[in-house]
């Protein structure tokens, strides 16, 4: 599975354009965080870093509802969706960010 990840990941950015990218990632996470838990275990276990608190990932698409006027959750210590809590799962994440003009304070140990 691993190798059809990257697979993808090598193509994926080529072939479709960030919004469809954008919109591919948030249901990738949605998928991974609720059917793929050993793989985002094993993915937590790379990730080095620390988040900046810039919203970045909260605006990926669209800008979430729960975002505040001073860009910080309004929801961050009550009912945070699961894909909330363990942005990012993997590099392609990271690379959403990139992508859409953020830069994350997380990364990736290679495995
Ligand atoms: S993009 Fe990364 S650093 Fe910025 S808020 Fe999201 S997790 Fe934190």
């Amino acid at each position: 599975m691993k190798n059809a990840d990257n697979q993808a990941s090598l193509i994926f950015p080529m072939v479709f354009p960030d919004p469809v990218r954008q919109a591919v990632g948030k249901i990738r996470r949605f998928y991974i965080c609720h059917f793929r838990k050993g793989y985002l275990r094993a993915q937590l276990e790379l990730r080095q870093g620390e988040c900046r608190q810039c919203a970045a990932c909260c605006r990926l698409l669209f800008s979430c509802a729960a975002l505040g006027p001073e860009q910080l959750c309004r929801i961050y210590h009550g009912r945070r969706w699961a894909v909330c809590r363990v942005f990012p799962i993997d590099r392609r994440d990271i690379e959403d960010v990139s992508r859409a003009g953020g830069s994350c304070g997380y990364y990736f140990l290679k495995s």
